[in-house]
């Protein structure tokens, strides 16, 4: 009899390493210069908005969405010129097809492996799915360590490598060559993921799918301009994807970011233009930071830059205070270390980072 046992509560029920858990912090940024989080800061031209809009007030959001999404697909292939033989699954923000991978390989003992510091996501999808994780150091200075990284993947066998190529959140792209042998020496699948492609001058191993039977790709809309939308996707053989689509939940990606994203990848010029003139900021932004005494500044090969100071932690609180919100990377890794991030934004919320920035050094002395 239900009645006379105690209600269960949390500490009874939810697993150990769940409950200690911190949620994943989504900072305020209302009315705030907001460079914390790679959006692009672009919307659509207003003329593509209003069609847009039209194209939205007829979609048929009383239906389930077409899971198969033919339309956005293809929209997909022909924009990012996906060749016919690989398969596109899509996803709820790569965040989501993260979470499918894991899912498909979770089982007692099995690994996820990562370098560190990269995506933050690699680690705790792994452990909310039950998976093992190693983190494997980067250099100092952020580049591959590639006899560690080799090291790691001989004794622990990982059934998941993933490498963000460029990485989150130092920004630069690790050795194509190391990572073509950290490839053929993995015993599970490598996950190369290209969040930040666009900015990337045309880096990817879109064309070395066809090489390696355990390689796959990930990508995402969200830093070219549609982050809102949420929609990430995998690209690789069919015999891999196959087997991932049967976890996807059959409506993941919704009847509105379907038309809204193949809208808007039937336009991918004005959203490539938008992040040429990131790129072009992002070169500008460097060069000031470089002239700015009491910064080191590195190079990046996406839409941010991660900046090291004499005190992480004034400095972002500093800035909060002046109106400017960026990432605060102190305390997030031993080697991140006084770090900070910030995405590069419109040149105005740029230089308002700069001046605050500017102000902020010299108030400390
Ligand atoms: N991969 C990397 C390397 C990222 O930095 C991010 C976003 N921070 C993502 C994936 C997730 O992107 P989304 O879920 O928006 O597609």
């Amino acid at each position: 009899n239900n009645s006379d046992m105690a209600p269960i509560n949390p500490e009874q029920l939810i697993r150990a390493d769940i409950r200690a858990l911190a949620a994943y912090h989504v900072a305020d940024a209302t009315g705030m210069v907001k460079l914390d989080a790679m959006e692009n800061p672009y919307r659509l031209p207003a003329e593509l908005r209003g069609e847009l809009g039209a194209l939205l007030a007829e979609a048929a959001i009383n239906r389930y969405p077409d899971p198969r999404a033919p339309g956005l697909k293809a929209a997909l292939r022909a924009a990012f010129a996906i060749p016919d033989g690989l398969d596109i699954l899509l996803g709820n923000g790569s965040d989501e097809i993260l979470q499918i991978l894991a899912m498909a390989v979770a089982r007692p003992g099995a690994t996820v492996l990562s370098v560190e510091p990269s995506f933050v996501m690699y680690r705790m999808i792994a452990q909310f799915a039950g998976l093992d994780y190693v983190g494997v150091p980067l250099k100092p200075d952020f580049t591959l360590d590639e006899a560690a990284l080799l090291a790691a993947i001989a004794r622990h066998r990982p059934a998941l490598v993933f490498i963000a190529y460029p990485n989150n959140p130092t920004g630069n792209v690790f050795d194509r060559a190391a990572l073509e042998r950290v490839i053929q020496a993995a015993p599970g699948l490598v996950v190369m993921d290209e969040a930040y492609h666009a900015f990337a001058g045309g880096l990817s191993f879109l064309e070395a799918l066809d090489r390696y039977d355990n390689l796959i790709l990930m990508r995402t809309v969200s830093k070219l301009g549609l982050a809102g939308l949420r929609l990430g996707y995998l690209v690789g053989k069919p015999a891999w994807l196959q087997e991932f689509d049967k976890l996807r939940l059959p409506y993941n990606v919704n009847v509105l970011t379907q038309v809204a994203a193949e809208f808007a990848l039937r336009q991918v010029a004005v959203l490539e233009a938008q992040a040429a003139e990131i790129v072009a900021e992002r070169g500008r932004l460097h060069a000031a930071l470089m002239q700015q005494s009491g910064v080191t500044v590195f190079d990046s090969q996406a839409n941010f830059l991660l900046l090291r100071v004499a005190d992480a932690v004034k400095v972002f609180t500093g800035l909060k205070a002046r109106g400017v919100l960026i990432k605060n990377l102190h305390g997030a890794h031993p080697l991140l270390d006084n770090c900070l991030r910030v995405t590069v934004g419109a040149p105005e919320e740029n230089d308002a980072f700069l001046a605050a920035l500017t102000a902020e050094l010299e108030a400390r002395g």
